[in-house]
């Protein structure tokens, strides 16, 4: 009985560890975490493991910019990068 405990713990934390980008994305544009129910896009983009080999937008970035598709949110994640760049470059 210990035995098989000592077996199955890790190996369910490694399970909920693997699984944790999938079940709580984050959102790439407004940047928090949430549940994949709040979640429209959701894709896997770059070979590896993690937050950043997954792209996602929640439902709420998506009605408030609207993004149909992977390719708009490409879109919007380049003027967002462009416009944070330029608030720097101004200061
Ligand atoms: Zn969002």
């Amino acid at each position: 009985m210990d035995i098989s405990f000592a077996i199955l713990i890790p190996a369910v934390l490694l399970i909920i560890i693997f699984f944790i980008p999938d079940l709580f994305p984050k959102c790439s544009l407004c940047k928090r975490y949430k549940l994949r129910f709040f979640f429209k896009l959701h894709t896997l983009t770059k070979i590896g493991y993690g937050y950043k080999a997954r792209q996602s937008a929640c439902k709420k970035c998506c009605r408030k910019y609207s993004i149909g598709n992977l390719s708009d949110l490409k879109n919007m994640l380049g003027v967002q990068k462009k416009v944070t760049i330029d608030n720097i470059m101004l200061k």
